[in-house]
């Protein structure tokens, strides 16, 4: 099933993610925790991709086994940057071998050791070489990429960041999914751009509950994103109690989902990390609104 089809429906639908285990170790527990997260039954679930090769393997397979066992259709991720054009075709036949229709084509982060590297001599520089292979390799691949409400940390400014999407989409993005924001209105000031620019395609927005007070850090390291007031009162309030951080959290994400969908979005990514009980809670707070 491939997801532009499920996309762009009337009625509320959630997709979660998930991250593959680091070493086979882990496989078991992860392999657990995104069955019973699909389990929910949501729209897609997207599986993330170690950059660098790292958890390659346990991406497919915990898609795999996701789209076999419970029919939801997966999202494979795959990064390109620091990869060679061999690594990256034998991942996309394995795509292939494994039924699997849906790749986010993302460039990865670059490691800090590559930092100052000669990137000209790199197979691949950015996304939107990756979508032009998979889309060589594949007409029919429905292919997902990355965008920023917020800009992108490595780029000048907003123009700059919405040209670049605008040629990564004309390559073949069937649609994007965002970077996590915890202002709404960040997202709608972006949307109102992108559509200007000639941006069409279906935007999946991404938000992340925050169910601990020391993944606010990190979060905002990752993506860069603005903390609103509100949303660090909560943390200050509620960061040193663990249950309450949590509920806190679930609230202010579902919040920001009702509000999206209010104002016209119908299909919300919602950031799980390979929490089951988050994701269930999330679904049943909404359960009258998604009419599950
Ligand atoms: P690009 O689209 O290549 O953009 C990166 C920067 O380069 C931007 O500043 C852009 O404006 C600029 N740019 C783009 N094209 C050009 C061009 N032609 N010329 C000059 N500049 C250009 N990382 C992982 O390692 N694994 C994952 O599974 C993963 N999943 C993600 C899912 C989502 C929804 C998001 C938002 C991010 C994810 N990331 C993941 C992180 C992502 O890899 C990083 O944000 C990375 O820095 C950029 O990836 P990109 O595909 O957006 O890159």
């Amino acid at each position: 099933m491939k997801i532009i089809d499920l996309l762009n429906k009337n009625t509320l639908s959630l997709s979660f993610e998930v991250f593959p285990p680091k070493t086979e170790m882990g496989f078991e527990s992860v392999r657990t925790a995104t069955e019973e997260i699909a389990k929910l039954r949501p729209a897609f679930m997207s599986v993330t991709y170690g950059a660098g090769g790292g958890t390659s393997k346990y991406t497919l397979d915990i898609a795999k086994n996701i789209k076999e066992l419970y029919g939801v259709p997966t999202l494979a991720h795959l990064t390109c940057v620091s990869s060679t054009k061999e690594t990256v075709r034998n991942m996309i036949s394995s795509i292939k071998a494994a039924g699997i229709k849906n790749v986010m084509a993302l460039r990865g982060d670059i490691p800090e050791s590559l930092e100052s590297a000669d990137r000209s001599r790199w197979d691949y520089t950015h996304a939107i070489d990756l979508i032009r292979e998979l889309r060589e390799a594949d007409e029919d691949f429905c292919i997902a990429g990355a965008c920023y409400p917020e800009i992108h940390p490595e780029s000048e400014n907003q123009k700059e960041d919405i040209t670049h999407l605008k040629e990564k989409v004309d390559a073949g993005c069937d649609f994007l999914t965002t970077q996590m924001f915890f202002d709404n209105n960040l997202l709608y000031n972006f949307l109102y751009k992108i559509r200007e620019a000639g941006i069409t395609v279906p935007i999946v927005p991404g938000i992340m509950p925050i169910t601990n007070a020391n993944q606010v850090e990190r979060a905002i390291k990752l993506s860069g994103s603005f903390m609103p007031q509100r949303f660090k009162s909560l943390v200050d309030k509620f960061g040193s109690d663990p249950a309450a951080m949590k509920q806190a959290g679930i609230a202010y994400a579902t919040d920001q989902i009702i509000d999206l969908y209010a104002n016209g979005i119908t299909n919300v990514h919602v950031y799980s990390m390979n929490k089951p009980d988050v994701a269930e809670k999330i679904q049943s707070n909404l359960s009258d609104i998604l009419g599950k």
